[in-house]
């Protein structure tokens, strides 16, 4: 009796533990970001957990990751930095298999649909990837899970283990978190930009080349903690899009952390985060280059209009474009028209001259954003009044198709 007593009361206490890890390291985890910018991230979100978290899918769509640290052991000291050596808090480890149950549990209830692993640095970064790889080896070959992994790579870790575990991941993805030495030295004494983190990215994109993974490479930066302009931000984003294929670049607006030496800096406000996201789509989709886009004379985005409409404003000669005549490419660069709207609307010409308004708005068309830069079948339609500043789910954010 007294033996069945003790057993049980391990076991509720290795539940408790394993509980308070998983809360632990789920909350953690929510620093890295993977889809909604905060200004639009989805209100409607309740997670039944701090490891559930709302990733965006391709089209827009939201998809529930568990997201998790494998550990909040860190060896290191970034500045801005919740798991940070120096920073008194609670440090905790998931063991492989402890976490690739975990993990399955919440898959079979279906309340994820994938894994997002990221880790402190523990001991060092080899160590720490290959505790996350391991987690990796026994989902894919001790239990057959053929669902989307995204695994983060830590700076300064063996091509070897990149490779190990890029063959078992969907996704991999670095943080660079600074467009350069100068302002990543603003965030970490230890990090080298150029040595451990743009040639481990480098080292990533190479893998994907040669072997193709689903949910390619992807990067993030911290906004707001390191003086850096959106200029210098977007122009290394279009470099690593154009030479290194990368599938997206995230960016995460600063939040100071208490007990941390940037505990005191004014935190980054996720309007600035979500003007990235939409320069970035610019840049990506709609064939911009940075040296199109407009900034003011600190290098910022405009905060107070989206950047394709600061862009129209500033390139007013080019306007208006006559809906039945224009290009595709002059379709697009019309404030309130996606490529979506723009496709449909060259298909419907093949049939039919455009002639009103309504019809616009039938095909996606945002008319009171788009009226100011056409005219349609020759007649132009002035604006009833200056566009307010606005934050809405522009179409041509997620537009993805
Ligand atoms: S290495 Fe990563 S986890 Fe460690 S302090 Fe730096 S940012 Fe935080």
């Amino acid at each position: 009796m007294v033996a069945q007593g003790l057993y049980a009361r391990n076991l509720s206490m290795k539940k408790q533990n394993l509980h308070h890890k998983a809360n632990l390291l789920g909350e953690l985890a929510g620093f890295d970001v993977t889809g909604f910018p905060l200004a639009i991230f989805p209100k409607k979100h309740i997670a039944r957990s701090s490891l559930i978290y709302p990733a965006a899918g391709e089209k827009g769509e939201c998809i529930n990751l568990f997201k998790v640290l494998q550990t909040n052991f860190c060896e290191n000291n970034c500045f801005y930095c919740v798991n940070r050596k120096d920073r008194d808090c609670p440090r905790v480890e998931f063991a492989p298999q402890e976490l690739a149950s975990l993990f399955l549990e919440y898959y079979k209830k279906r309340w994820v649909k994938g894994l997002f692993l990221s880790s402190a640095i523990s001991v060092s970064p080899n160590a720490s990837q290959e505790k996350m790889l391991e987690t990796l080896r026994i989902l894919r070959q001790r239990y057959n899970y053929r669902g989307y992994i995204h695994c983060k790579i830590l700076p300064g870790v063996d091509t070897g283990l990149i490779e190990a575990t890029g063959r078992l991941a969907d996704r991999l993805s670095m943080n660079l978190e600074a467009p350069n030495q100068k302002c990543l030295s603003e965030l970490s004494a230890e990090k080298d930009f150029h040595r451990e983190l743009l040639d481990g990215l480098k080292k990533i994109a190479s893998f994907q080349g040669k072997h193709s993974l689903k949910g390619g490479v992807t990067t993030q930066l911290v906004v707001g903690a390191a003086n850096e302009g959106d200029k210098e931000i977007l122009s290394l984003s279009h470099n690593l899009y154009r030479g290194h294929n990368l599938r997206r670049v995230y960016y995460s607006a600063f939040t100071p952390v208490e007990d941390t030496p940037l505990e005191n800096l004014r935190p980054c406000p996720p309007l600035r985060e979500f003007r990235l996201y939409q320069a970035d789509f610019l840049l990506r989709k709609y064939n911009f280059t940075p040296e199109e886009l407009i900034f003011d004379e600190k290098g910022d985005l405009y905060l107070d209009k989206d950047p394709k409409l600061v862009w129209a404003l500033s390139n007013i000669d080019r306007f208006p474009v006559e809906i039945n005549k224009a290009l595709f490419e002059e379709l697009i660069r019309v404030p309130g028209i996606g490529r979506i709207s723009a496709r449909k609307i060259l298909d419907i010409r093949k049939n039919t001259k455009l002639k009103e308004l309504e019809q616009l708005k039938k095909l996606g068309t945002v008319v009171k954003r788009a009226r100011k830069f056409i005219t349609l079948n020759g007649k132009f339609y002035p604006a009833k009044k200056e566009l307010e500043p606005e934050i809405d789910k522009q179409l041509f954010l997620w537009e993805e198709i």
